[in-house]
């Protein structure tokens, strides 16, 4: 049995074996989640990221694809960086939204985790519309087949958190 949580709270105090990182495709670094990550996170975060440039993402990570290093100084064994959707009204880009959940959950059961926490991919700077985004997450991991036995959802605030709600309960 999969429990789905919420929490309101920075995703990098969490305990989970998985921390998903709302990352961009450079691997670099950015600001909101991934600065967060890094900032706390310490250096070998973005040594792994810089290695994983030079190598197999050399054109860098492509949106809606997931990809893991270590958690540095993080309570967690792994960060799993994907790359969300830039929000648009003239195309629909919900599939890549749906597939960062999905390939996120993937790779976490690949390496064997057994929790994950997810931010509220692309619903900062990406502006992805909160509501729509929390429905969507919600169902792509409602309907992804995982052994994980916990998925938690990390909420910067209490309006993200009150969609979240909104989405898991109605
Ligand atoms: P994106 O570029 O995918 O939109 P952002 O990091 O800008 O990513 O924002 C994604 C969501 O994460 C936003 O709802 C933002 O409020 C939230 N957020 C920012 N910092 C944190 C944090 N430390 N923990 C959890 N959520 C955060």
């Amino acid at each position: 049995m999969t429990s789905i949580t919420l929490v309101q709270g920075d995703i990098t105090l969490q305990s989970v074996d998985a921390i998903v990182n709302a990352a961009n495709s450079t691997l670099l670094g950015g600001g909101g989640v991934d600065g967060a990550i890094h900032r706390r996170g310490g250096p070998a975060i973005l040594a792994e990221c810089k290695q994983l440039r030079a190598g197999r993402y050399r054109r860098g990570l492509p949106v809606g694809e997931a990809v893991a290093t270590t958690a540095g100084d993080l309570d967690a064994r792994w960060v799993i960086h994907t790359v969300g959707p830039v929000h648009s009204y003239d195309e629909d880009r919900s599939e890549y939204l749906i597939s960062c959940y999905r390939e996120s959950l993937r790779v976490a059961e690949e390496l064997g985790a057994r929790t994950i926490a997810f931010p509220a991919i692309s619903t900062g700077v990406y502006g992805w519309p909160m509501d729509d985004g929390a429905r969507k997450a919600v169902d792509a991991v409602r309907s992804a087949e995982t052994s994980l036995t916990e998925i938690r959802f990390v909420l910067f605030d209490p309006r993200a958190y009150r969609a979240f709600d909104k989405a898991l309960n109605s």
